[in-house]
């Protein structure tokens, strides 16, 4: 399985995937909005865009599929319950769907409600897993809930699917926030080393050569995945002194949550 991760180099501050079959050359490409660019890029690998992946209905996921349809014919795929708010959908996916890409590429597709409650993740049980996670889980951030989201499902993701799958399994994000949510976990955990050091690398780097993080390390530097970091529940009790002590995991997510909203 080769990946191609596509800066957008725009201000919603996009990654763009390319997920290519190496015998056929075959790509599938997630959530291209500035589609022209992962054209180019599949041109120059001498890759052929069959298939469009949107994780999600929102319009800075799906607003290149005409573009990227007109210019290559690919099916378009997307989560069955968002399929007529997204538009032109070929296929609709659901739990546990396979998405094959040429001769030897497989995706899970995983159902993974919070930031919109018709999420998609897709999964690469490969030799390095890889997680393609959209606006799921961020580089040391989670997804907000603004718009047809719900915390409590976004909970229910992170903690049931998520944390469960392998420690490395790489992250693809469908944005590049690294930094500033790395300042959101040590604003919440100011003894966190690993996070402390990776917020000054984070702050020199061009987006386009941010690192890939795997889940294990996510587990060091996320506040999402940081539930039951003595640190982080006591400076929630300090905002929040009704929370209990020790407040349960679910409750202390979605605090995170809400002070993230404002934050
Ligand atoms: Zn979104
Ligand atoms: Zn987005």
């Amino acid at each position: 399985m080769l990946i191609e991760r596509i800066w957008a180099a725009n201000s919603y501050r996009n990654f763009h995937y390319l997920i290519a079959c190496p015998e056929s050359g075959e790509a599938l490409a997630i959530d291209p909005l500035e589609w022209q660019r992962c054209l180019d890029t599949a041109r120059t690998k001498g890759w052929e865009i069959t298939q469009i992946l949107n994780t999600h209905e929102h319009l800075d996921h799906t607003g290149g599929n005409e573009g990227m349809v007109a210019a290559t014919g690919a099916r378009v795929l997307a989560h069955a319950a968002a399929a007529s708010r997204i538009g032109g959908v070929d296929r609709g996916l659901g739990r546990g769907d396979v998405i094959r890409v040429g001769r030897t590429v497989e995706l899970e597709c995983l159902d993974t409600p919070g930031h919109t409650l018709s999420h998609i993740c897709l999964f690469a049980q490969t030799q390095e897993p890889a997680l393609f996670c959209g606006d799921t889980l961020f580089n040391a951030g989670a997804g907000n809930c603004h718009n047809g989201g719900n915390p409590e499902r976004l909970y229910e993701t992170f903690a049931g699917q998520l944390a469960r799958l392998p420690d490395s399994t790489r992250v693809f994000p469908g944005h590049e926030y690294m930094a500033r949510n790395l300042e959101f976990t040590l604003d919440r955990e100011p003894d966190n080393a690993e996070a402390a050091t990776r917020v000054a690398a984070a702050r020199q780097r061009e987006p386009a050569a941010m690192p890939v993080t795997t889940l294990g390390e996510e587990k060091l530097i996320n506040a999402f995945f940081r539930l039951r970091s003595p640190t982080v529940m006591a400076r929630l009790r300090e905002v929040f002194p009704e929370i209990g002590d020790p407040p349960d995991a679910k409750t202390v997510f979605l605090k995170l949550r809400e002070l993230r909203n404002k934050w």
